[in-house]
């Protein structure tokens, strides 16, 4: 079991206002408890469905779950035309912000539902004359513009999974999933704007296209937007231009029903451990999952908020809270191309100021870059639209969490840290705005209709302080069906280390706390066996973190002759800490020593100028266990940079920062 080694004091009750207007309340988790499926079919009624289901819940071949079985609907109509058809269809959905801030280039434009409506029906008759039927999958490569959504919802309007890939992906990853799940057509751009500048997207379609034909997968068609009006190669008998297809097509388009099963999209996760594995998620349940946590964990009000996730709709946050999501509510929100610095550090919090954002959900990578770069950049910012905060992809640690609340929401806004995974589909774990008390660390409770707990290896429930690992303790509508294509895999991965109990165990370490609340510990493969003593990389970057010189910390475990493995630490500073002076080493570590106990100080601390991250923006941890080891460094092909691992491997070789 792991050791618990932080205590966190601070809590941040609901602000008054919100807690008495919440949309979810405290009753909910018994309401949830005492009939789950009856909370559910509750859940699903926020969907218009054409026939209604005659069973929430088909468990009996598990682990594979049918939810709302026998209801049929259609996803983008859910997403769009009852917008439309209850009278809101001049409201914006999307408020676009390209990166360029030249008008010329840039194609910043609101989008209302209506407006939405009419570009999904044309995109969804484009894509059925490029011979696209119900079942087939579609791949979208794109950078994050208007037309990516609308292809989206496209495919979805035709029953066509689609198979979203990170616009960052070589072309190596794109042929991979295009075989994986043998695309029939793939929808891109010529490029889009990235740090300033065009960066291409076609070349990469069309060498995946033939590594994809030498997997023996061929690609039908190819549909790409303009968007940079950067040259492009062009073949005549595959690709077509989106503005030639999609413009010229009909406005009037009929969606279908379709079962509440049918496949809705494969996503691969972002590969932090290490292969991606193809996620399939269906339509009903899917949909209810993510109405329902966008609604109650953000505790929408349509009407009045302008929303922003910052997700790239390429990673399962962009799919559940972007797309899904927020449209199904009927939010307006704000779809941001670029990067935040670009053309200068301060571009997220001016565009925030500008469209007068209310709910903001990003990741712990971003706010520790900003906390990195320093307050004074946000502080030039009117930020006081905002009224909640959102957090996910990692844990976020306690200074970051206070950085964020304090910096960022003025000290007024509540933050949700949200734990899920691309497989849960939507939030699993999560305070409730207007309920929870927070605490800077914690993801607090299973959303009602969830039941998540820590447990230890023989599957049983830990006592409060305890920690373990982190499982699920039953279906919930939006969980994956399967793994594409491997349904015994799906078995192996998700549900055989509890096989007795029914567990879905996702991988992850957790603790309870005196309360019995939750804390995520990092991956339980990334747990460290120190003298007897299993230690989570959260805490212990988190007490790192919690030191002012310290923006971003990274924990991992090295064989020890003394102790099995110690503890070996890589660090970045914060600017205004310069180089960190002549003892920072020393100094890190008695912080540590002094913040958590003599077990966990690090035997070793680096500081670097980068860690490896995944694309998504998360730390891979297992590379740096390798360079702590003085192994070859393994698979880097989800790897952001892979130059990163060349400098940190040198500068080990050099015995910098060894104490
Ligand atoms: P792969 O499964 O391919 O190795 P991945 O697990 O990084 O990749 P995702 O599904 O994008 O792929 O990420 C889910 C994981 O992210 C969770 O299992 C957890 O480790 C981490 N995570 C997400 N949100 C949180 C959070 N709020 N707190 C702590 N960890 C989180
Ligand atoms: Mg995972």
């Amino acid at each position: 079991m792991l050791s618990n080694l932080l205590q966190e004091d601070r809590t941040f009750e609901p602000p008054a206002a919100l807690a008495a207007d919440a949309n979810l309340k405290a009753e909910a988790y018994a309401r949830a408890e005492a009939d789950v499926e009856a909370f559910w079919a509750e859940q699903a009624d926020r969907l218009t469905w054409t026939q209604t289901w005659d069973r929430v819940l088909d468990w009996d071949h598990p682990p594979f779950a049918k939810w709302f079985v026998g209801g049929t609907l259609n996803a983008a109509y859910n997403c769009v035309d009852r917008h439309v058809e209850a009278g809101r269809g001049d409201k914006v959905a999307l408020h676009f912000v390209g990166e360029p801030v030249d008008p010329e280039l840039s194609g910043t434009r609101s989008i209302t539902y209506a407006q939405l409506k009419d570009l999904v029906s044309q995109a969804a008759n484009a894509l059925t004359d490029l011979g696209v039927e119900t079942g087939d999958r579609v791949a979208i490569y794109m950078p994050m513009i208007p037309e990516a959504v609308v292809a989206m919802l496209a495919c979805a309007r035709i029953g066509a999974p689609h198979t979203v890939v990170f616009g960052g992906f070589s072309s190596d990853a794109l042929a991979s999933r295009l075989e994986d799940c043998q695309a029939k057509v793939v929808v891109t751009s010529d490029g889009g704007y990235r740090r300033g500048s065009a960066s291409a997207l076609k070349p990469a379609v069309d060498e995946a296209r033939a590594k994809a034909e030498g997997l023996g997968h061929t690609v039908a068609k190819v549909l790409v937007v303009k968007r940079t009006g950067q040259e492009v190669d062009w073949d005549d008998a595959v690709d077509v231009w989106w503005h030639d297809a999609v413009d010229q097509a009909s406005t009037e388009h009929t969606p279908e029903a379709f079962d509440s099963e049918h496949p809705l999209y494969v996503m691969y996760t972002s590969g932090t451990t290490g292969k991606p594995k193809g996620i399939l998620h269906t339509t009903g349940g899917y949909l209810t999952g993510t109405a329902y946590t966008h609604w109650a964990v953000f505790d929408l009000k349509p009407e009045t908020d302008v929303y922003w996730c910052t997700a790239d709709i390429g990673w399962v946050t962009g799919h559940s809270y972007i797309v899904y999501g927020p449209l199904t509510n009927g939010a307006t929100q704000v779809l941001y191309e670029g990067t935040p610095d670009s053309p200068e550090r301060g571009r997220w919090w001016d565009i925030i100021e500008e469209y007068g954002v209310t709910q903001f959900y990003t990741a712990p990578t971003a706010i520790r870059s900003f906390m990195k770069q320093g307050r004074e950049i946000p502080d030039q910012r009117d930020l006081s639209s905002l009224r909640l905060l959102g957090s996910v992809g990692e844990s976020i640690n306690p200074e970051a969490y206070m950085w964020y609340r304090e910096v960022i929401g003025g000290d007024r806004c509540p933050i949700v840290d949200t734990w899920w995974q691309t497989e849960t589909g939507a939030m699993m774990i999560s305070p409730l705005p207007g309920v929870t008390a927070g605490k800077p660390g914690s993801a607090m409770k299973a959303l009602p209709g969830i039941a998540a707990d820590v447990v230890d290896e023989n599957g049983d429930s830990v006592p409060n302080g305890s920690g373990g690992y982190l499982v699920v303790k039953g279906p919930w509508p939006a969980m994956l069906r399967t793994i594409w294509g491997d349904d015994e895999r799906y078995r192996d991965t998700y549900w055989s280390r509890f096989d007795k109990q029914g567990f879905y165990f996702a991988g992850d370490g957790a603790k309870k706390d005196a309360d019995g609340d939750i804390w995520l510990l990092g991956r339980v493969d990334d747990v460290m066996n120190v003298s007897g003593h299993r230690l989570s990389t959260t805490e212990i970057e988190s007490a790192l973190v919690s030191h002012p010189k310290v923006a971003e910390a990274a924990v991992v475990g090295a064989k020890d002759e003394d102790t099995g493995q110690a503890v070996c630490a890589f660090v970045i500073l914060r600017d205004s800490a310069g180089d960190g002076g002549d003892d920072i080493v020393s100094e890190l570590r008695k912080h540590v020593r002094k913040e958590i106990g003599p077990i966990a100080t690090p035997r070793q601390i680096m500081v670097v100028a980068e860690l490896p991250k995944t694309r998504s923006g998360k730390i891979m941890r297992r590379l740096l266990r390798d360079v702590a080891e003085h192994r070859e460094v393994g698979d880097v092909t989800t790897l952001a940079d892979s130059s990163v691992m060349d400098l940190i491997s040198s500068g080990l070789d050099q015995g910098k920062g060894e104490d």
